[in-house]
């Protein structure tokens, strides 16, 4: 079997939606600077009243045996990467091969080995083994070693929603309602916001651990806009709130310092999301940044490399719990571990409404848990049915 062909197709479609769909975003590194901060949530695209337009790029590569292995949604700079860096590189290539293919881009990518040219090469992965998948007529996840379970916890992930405590609260205890017994929350303000802003967050946390109870997971995620000052003002606030973990409370480089909010914190950190491959990954478990690590499957190398960084991470008992851009990728991943290693997944709750927007299956959990694939492949497939428009890119 050969690589015959890769293309992009851009694709719109409608999302019935009354009312804001992003009710609040979360805090950002930018939001240092009073003309950011105040800046609203940029990235769906409303059509009328009743209507957004949802936007998404799939990355098809195409085989002389008749098989397409599919990745995606990416976005148009991503494509642009994969068609004009890459593609030469795979046209006639066996795409069974995911090692030398996964080292031949990489070797090719001195520029790129952290960023969006990186997430090309994960998307790429993901596509090859999709390829793989359908080839041998099984789940990506039982070519990887699995399953080493029937179904995978999932906590939810909370962003968009309300971060004013009277409506977190109630959306908490919807989610609790719906058999989910851990939830993650963002917060919106930043250090630049000052005491009040303290107050702010606290007062979420305060309201989303009162409505979910004692015995649930809370995890807040910081979205890299804290610093070492500021972790240690939240500590001593939100500590008596038990927190499962505190999320990328600094900017990624910022290795060193995580690893000493690590130190200090009165709960366990989690860090990663904003990392790639092997070796930025064994950097942040070397200097001990964190508890629980967060590689994407679809930005930190792919299903090839998020594999070997587990690997690492459990030699430093250090759990796994991906960043979920596409929880299809992340299934097949999670299926394939320990779950001592890997215990839970997330699932964003609103991101996946548009993420998983143009599947024909669109994996969510019930009372809690994760059902697996069992369609040869990863299982994404695109339901043309909603696609209203489509650019081919080549
Ligand atoms: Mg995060």
């Amino acid at each position: 079997m050969r690589i015959r062909n890769i293309r992009c197709r851009e694709v719109t479609g409608s999302l019935p939606f009354a009312g804001e769909f992003w009710e609040e975003r979360l805090s950002r590194p930018i939001d240092v600077y009073p003309e950011h901060r105040t800046e609203g949530v940029p990235w769906l695209e409303r059509r009328d009243a009743q209507t957004y337009t949802v936007r998404a790029t799939f990355m098809e590569v195409e085989t002389d045996a008749g098989i397409v292995g599919l990745a995606g949604p990416i976005t148009p700079n991503i494509a642009h990467i994969i068609l004009t860096d890459f593609k030469g590189l795979l046209l006639g290539a066996d795409p069974l091969a995911v090692e030398l293919l996964w080292d031949k881009l990489y070797r090719l990518s001195v520029h790129g080995r952290k960023g969006i040219t990186m997430m090309a090469i994960s998307a790429l992965d993901c596509a090859l083994w999709d390829i793989r998948g359908k080839w041998f007529n099984v789940p990506v996840y039982a070519l990887l070693g699995g399953p080493t379970r029937e179904r995978i916890p999932a906590y939810a992930s909370m962003l968009g929603f309300s971060v004013e405590p009277e409506q977190a609260a109630a959306r908490a205890r919807e989610f609790a309602a719906k058999g989910y017994t851990a939830q993650k929350w963002f917060f919106r303000a930043v250090p630049a916001d000052g005491p009040a802003g303290v107050e702010r967050n606290v007062a979420l946390v305060q309201a989303v651990r009162e409505a979910i109870g004692p015995d649930a997971d809370l995890m807040l995620d910081c979205w890299m806009s804290w610093d070492l000052r500021y972790a240690r003002t939240m500590a001593e606030r939100i500590a008596a709130y038990r927190p499962r973990w505190v999320e990328e409370p600094v900017m990624p480089d910022k290795y060193d310092v995580c690893a000493q909010i690590r130190r200090h914190a009165p709960y366990p950190i989690a860090n990663g999301e904003h990392e790639y491959t092997r070796w930025g990954f064994h950097k942040l478990l070397e200097v001990g940044a964190q508890d629980v690590l967060q590689p994407d499957i679809m930005w930190a190398g792919g299903l090839t490399e998020v594999v070997k960084i587990a690997a690492l991470a459990s030699v430093y008992d250090v759990e796994v719990v991906p960043h979920n851009h596409s929880t299809y990728a992340t299934l097949h991943f999670s299926a394939s571990q320990s779950p001592a290693l890997c215990p839970v997944q997330e699932y964003l709750v609103k991101w996946n409404t548009i993420n998983n927007f143009f599947f024909t299956h669109k994996p969510e959990p019930i009372n809690g848990y994760l059902e697996l694939p069992q369609q040869p492949g990863i299982g994404w497939a695109i339901d043309e049915s909603v696609v209203e428009t489509c650019v081919i890119m080549e």
